[in-house]
């Protein structure tokens, strides 16, 4: 690997996160905004974060620092963004306070990974790191094999997509170890049947199936985000908030004709879908609600009375939630199903099964607004 050490690379950043994509329960890739700034790191590279700029965990750090007679450092994240991409991202993975068995309680990893949201703005410090591909690759190897573990995995990922793009030629071998029991989606479900419902290798076909699902969802959703677009969008949301689009400040009365309107199409939307049972209109009704929740909620600050209004679509829209994941989760457990009914050495049954709660939530879910709705 290189050894790169190029302290002029190194500087202060200003950033915003664009988006916190929640890969595990405790893994999280935070990918930030960076304005115009020319980014110049390599595959491979870290950023690092000092805990100092964050007021929230202004108390812990002093506490830690009292309790290590030591200043807490700055962290280091290997960057997940290859250099060719648009943004700048880094992966997390929340550290744990085990107790008996870890000396102090993690500072900074539970925050970046459950704390953060858009919109936040850090200052991050880089880029660096003697962990990179040698300019002249492709002299000493046709395949590269990544093995890595955990969070580990991050700067190989950035390694390999920079690859791809500048050195086609390269074969990848990537293995990778991390997958363990708490990250099985249907965990729950799966804990609660008895074993001898659970027939075949039940989990490991949900990681799978759902991994390449995730991969290729992942793959649209950065074209959408590498969009000139969605950087319009930022950059205009980023103005509003000191500048807001407003000729003058709105009176109440247009502000509560306005939540009035959202109100109605939610009603209308509620008794229609209520009606027809139809899970397209229970989930375009959620929707509804939804609207008009928020615009309850924006006028809570100067009509106290809306708390109420905003209650009730939280209600809908939390119950229609339940609903849809019901209805998503049984197509998704019905597809799960052919594809193990097939294969052999698997079959069919327990997703069976599995399905059948799932469409017990949704029609609970179904009731629930009906009562809801009156
Ligand atoms: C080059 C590099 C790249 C990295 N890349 C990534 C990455 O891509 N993704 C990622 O998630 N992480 C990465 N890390 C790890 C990351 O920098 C942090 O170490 C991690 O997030 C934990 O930070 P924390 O503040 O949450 O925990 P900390 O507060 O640092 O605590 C972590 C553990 O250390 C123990 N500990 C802390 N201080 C002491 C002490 N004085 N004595 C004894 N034990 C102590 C704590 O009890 C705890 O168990 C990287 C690290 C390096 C060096």
């Amino acid at each position: 690997m290189n050894d790169v050490s190029d302290t002029r690379r190194i500087k202060e950043l200003e950033v915003m996160v664009a988006d916190v994509i929640v890969e595990t329960p405790d893994t999280s890739t935070l990918v930030f905004f960076t304005g115009n700034d020319r980014l110049e790191y390599r595959a491979g590279h870290f950023l690092t974060i000092d805990p100092h700029q964050f007021e929230a965990l202004e108390r812990f750090t002093a506490f830690l620092e009292d309790l290590k007679g030591k200043r807490e450092l700055p962290r280091a994240y290997s960057m997940c963004s290859a250099p060719h991409e648009r943004y700048l991202a880094v992966t997390v993975k929340e550290e744990q306070y085990v107790s008996g068995s870890t000396k102090y309680p993690p500072l900074l990893s539970p925050m970046l990974v459950k704390r953060t949201v858009r919109g936040m703005r850090l200052t991050v410090t880089g880029f660096t790191g003697p962990y990179t591909l040698p300019d002249d690759i492709e002299s000493q190897t046709d395949h590269i094999v990544h093995i890595c573990a955990g969070s580990g995995s991050v700067p190989n990922f950035s390694m390999l997509k920079f690859a791809l793009k500048h050195h086609p030629r390269l074969r990848h071998t990537f293995i990778y170890s991390n997958k363990t029991w708490d990250d099985v989606i249907f965990r729950d479900a799966l804990t609660e049947l008895p074993p001898e419902l659970v027939l075949g290798p039940v989990a490991n076909r949900i990681n799978n199936d759902l991994q390449s699902y995730q991969l290729r969802a992942r793959k649209d959703v950065t074209e959408a985000m590498d969009s000139q677009r969605y950087l319009t969008l930022l950059a205009t949301l980023q103005s509003w908030r000191t500048d807001p689009p407003l000729n003058e400040p709105p009176s109440l009365k247009a502000l509560t004709k306005r939540a009035r309107r959202a109100e109605r199409k939610a009603d209308r939307r509620l008794a229609e879908a209520v009606e027809t049972g139809d899970d397209a209109l229970l989930h375009r009704a959620r929707k509804a609600a939804k609207r008009a929740r928020y615009a309850a909620e924006l006028r809570l600050p100067v009509d106290k009375r809306a708390k109420a209004t905003a209650k009730r679509y939280k209600q809908f829209q939390r119950v229609l939630g339940d609903h849809q994941d019901g209805v998503v989760a049984s197509s998704t457990l019905r597809r799960l199903a052919l594809s193990a009914g097939t294969t052999p050495g698997e079959n069919g049954f327990t997703f069976g099964v599995l399905y059948e709660r799932e469409q017990r939530a949704a029609e609970t879910a179904r009731t629930r607004v009906r009562e809801l709705l009156g």
